[in-house]
């Protein structure tokens, strides 16, 4: 299989990690969190799988689901068809998002929810008759996935420069709130918000949206935004009559401790971008919900065209939505919010042991959502050597003693199933830091 792998696979991300024969690690199973390897070799998923495991592997319940739905029908298309548990999804996720966003629009992934966005974005301002609008306004270090639409609105260097010539959206940048590099750090007078503000009123007239991770930018480094940042975006939004898209492809279903990242400062985006969670991870599903105004401006007298043209061939698809309706299910009838509460306590408070740790120089949390810095040098904030790769070393060694973490260059990003009990996640921590010891020297 190593040798079949390497002749054959081309792993996403991986060549840029320097990935070798040796550090493959082939999964064969799993069960509650934990991932089994064809030695039998056993390990803490410290990422649920990308970010999407939120109930762990292999729980009875979505097993069933999947099972019973697969007993009725596994795909039939959304194309002037509908199914039963896509209407049951689309139904519920209306019940428990923010208020106001009435409408659910189905694709397969984070990035095609993304486009979706700004699709949808863009031509209800078409529609409406502001033709002129065109530009789309991103946080730096934003990463909201990887097709062409979702790297136009993606600002990491490393994974979108080389695309630069190619990107089809007008895009325009806003510093992201990275307390912890940032130089106004001694005299913050929310000189980022301010910032952003004074790009949307600028460009005000040309702007179709604001598009950002509510709370905490994940991909993009794990920088979470300060106490009433999201607010005061929506309140921009507002103010200039842009709209707001929310990427919760990551935050969402429970990751930062609140069922979706937005209900922490009660805003309502006007358009939501779900993956994913969504599915409890099990299967490929991903919903963009739309406020009923913006819907309506597909329909109404403005429209020469009266539709969306978007659609994928697994829109809606029965199997998934049937994964999907299972885990909200599950979140609602086992109080998964609720009883992540301790957990999120217990991590906080072991978190905050490891600050003077002399080469973590920042640890950023929120929720079940962690990244951990890493620094040559804590008092000076000195990287490592980026060729030194610490980041990775770190998630090698941790693989050694048990447990796969993820890391973002030199933050080594946590999150766990939400599903973990206090004992896993004790262990999982002991795991971690002995692991940044060992590759920190
Ligand atoms: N948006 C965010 C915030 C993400 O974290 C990701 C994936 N990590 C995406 C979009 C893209 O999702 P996918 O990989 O499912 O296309």
């Amino acid at each position: 299989l190593v040798a079949w792998d390497h002749a054959h696979l081309w792993h996403p991300f991986t060549q840029m990690q320097g990935f070798r024969q040796e550090e493959l690690l082939i999964i064969r199973s799993g069960q509650g969190v934990y991932l089994y390897d064809i030695h039998g070799n056993r390990y803490l998923d410290g990422v649920s799988s990308l970010w999407t495991n939120v109930h762990g592997h292999r729980h009875p319940e979505l097993d069933t689901a999947i099972k019973e739905q697969l007993g009725r029908i596994a795909h039939t298309t959304m194309l002037g068809l509908a199914n039963v548990p896509a209407i049951q999804v689309a139904r519920r996720l209306v019940e428990i998002t923010p208020p106001g966003l009435d409408k659910v629009f189905f694709s397969d992934n984070g990035s095609t929810a993304v486009e979706a966005a700004l699709k949808i974005a863009y031509q209800y301002w078409q529609l409406r008759g502001e033709r002129q609008r065109r530009l789309f306004i991103r946080l730096k270090e934003a990463y909201h996935g990887d097709t062409l639409g979702a790297v136009s609105v993606g600002g990491i260097r490393l994974f979108h420069w080389i695309f630069k010539d190619l990107l089809l959206l007008p895009t325009a940048e806003a510093p992201n709130p990275y307390c912890y590099r940032c130089p106004e750090q001694q005299n913050c007078q929310g000189q980022c918000l301010q910032a952003l503000e004074a790009l949307v009123d600028a460009r005000r007239h040309e702007t179709v949206a604001i598009i950002l991770e509510p709370v905490m930018q994940g991909a993009g480094g794990m920088i979470p935004q300060p106490p009433g940042y999201l607010k005061k975006v929506r309140q921009i939004a507002d103010h200039y009559k842009v709209l707001l898209i929310a990427d919760e492809v990551a935050t969402g279903f429970g990751r930062t401790g609140k069922m979706f990242a937005c209900e922490h400062e009660g805003v309502s985006p006007d358009l939501l971008c779900l993956a994913k969670g969504l599915t409890g991870g099990y299967l490929p599903l991903a919903a963009t919900l739309a406020t009923e105004d913006i819907y309506q401006a597909f329909l109404g007298e403005f429209a020469d065209f009266k539709a969306f043209f978007h659609g994928h061939t697994y829109t809606g698809n029965p199997l998934a939505a049937a994964a999907a309706l299972a885990s909200l299910r599950l979140f609602e009838e086992q109080r998964v919010i609720d009883h992540l509460q301790d957990k999120i306590a217990y991590l906080t408070t072991r978190l905050a042991e490891w600050s003077q740790h002399p080469h973590i120089g920042d640890i950023r949390q929120r929720g079940f959502m962690v990244g951990i810095e890493l620094v040559l040098d804590k008092n000076t904030k000195e990287p490592y050597p980026a060729k030194e790769r610490r980041g990775h070393q770190v998630t090698l060694a941790a693989r050694k003693l048990g447990a796969i973490l993820r890391p973002l260059a030199d933050v080594v990003v946590l999150m766990p199933p939400l599903s973990i009990s206090l004992d896993e996640l004790k262990s999982l921590l002991d795991i971690t830091i002995q692991a940044i010891d060992q590759a920190c020297q």
